[in-house]
């Protein structure tokens, strides 16, 4: 099971998370059928919506945060919501899941897969009339210093981000990361200290082969007054129906459905992006949809 701590250094100075996202890379893996390069992003992508998801507030707000680089990996999209009370669900898919990199300096080439031009965008659904929509350019493509960078520039929050995750072509050995944020009030020492503390942060992945985060927690920030707040679980889920489904092809438009009932195939397969599932619709079921329109 995979879970994610809220803690707090120094009286509240500092707000932080630690999350171990193992499983939930892992199900994603095996879902998608994924090369070791796009599970690698898309691991840390599900762990950065994770962050950002367990910050919610509400239940029926979902986050969805869209990395899109000029890599061959193209779009990563994650969706994040709470789920069953303060438990954290995501889900998430990478466009171009089979790209084969060489590693870079003995690593995946993470960077090279999503590229270093591009955005990270966040768009939170508060449930308010309009949603939040935050966006920044890409600056590493390791999605990190992208997130770090998010969080500075759209949420004016001094932030420290790290994800790891070690794969391969055939499964996910682990995967986390680690997020902190300076509070109003927070001295200067303190975020120095954190700063110089970061390689090791960046080291999460490994750590996680043979530690569990409430050990991490102990460990890294002994002496640092940690006060644990609260442990949530973490899982991978994909809420996919053929209801959704339907709503997905309507909202195509009346041109498009009207296409794809008068040419050569007959119906249309539609396939989940997020757990590969698949759906059949025949033509009786389009024709239906586009009168439903009406
Ligand atoms: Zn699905």
């Amino acid at each position: 099971m995979d879970t994610i701590v809220h803690f707090t250094l120094q009286g509240g100075a500092v707000r932080g998370l630690l999350i171990d996202a193992t499983e939930t890379a892992r199900e994603a893996q095996k879902l998608q059928g994924s090369s070791a390069v796009a599970a690698a992003a898309l691991g840390r992508g599900l762990t950065a919506a994770a962050m950002l998801a367990s910050m919610l507030k509400d239940q029926k707000s979902t986050v969805t945060l869209t990395i899109d680089g000029d890599g061959p990996l193209k779009k990563i999209v994650c969706v994040g919501g709470l789920s069953g009370g303060a438990d954290v669900a995501v889900r998430g898919y990478v466009q171009n899941h089979a790209v084969q990199l060489p590693l870079k300096d003995g690593k995946l080439d993470i960077g090279g897969g999503v590229g270093r031009h591009g955005r990270l965008s966040v768009v939170k659904d508060l449930r308010l009339k309009t949603p939040y929509i935050g966006q920044v350019k890409l600056i590493s493509g390791e999605i990190a210093a992208d997130l770090a960078y998010y969080y500075v520039q759209s949420e004016q929050t001094p932030s420290l981000v790290s994800l790891g995750v070690i794969a391969s072509d055939v499964g996910v050995s682990s995967a986390g990361g680690v997020l902190l944020q300076a509070m109003p009030g927070c001295d200067d020492a303190m975020i120095d200290k954190l700063e110089l503390m970061s390689p090791i942060f960046g080291d999460i992945a490994n750590e996680l082969l043979h530690d569990s985060i409430e050990a991490l927690l102990e460990r890294w920030f002994a002496g640092l007054e940690a006060e644990r707040l609260e442990t949530r679980e973490l899982r991978y889920e994909c809420g996919c129906s053929r209801a959704r489904m339907e709503r997905a092809l309507i909202a195509l438009g009346e041109e498009e459905l009207k296409s794809m009932i008068t040419d050569d195939v007959d119906g249309a397969e539609l396939v989940c992006h997020f757990c590969s599932k698949k759906y059949q619709f025949t033509t009786q079921d389009l024709l239906r949809l586009l009168n439903r329109r009406h």
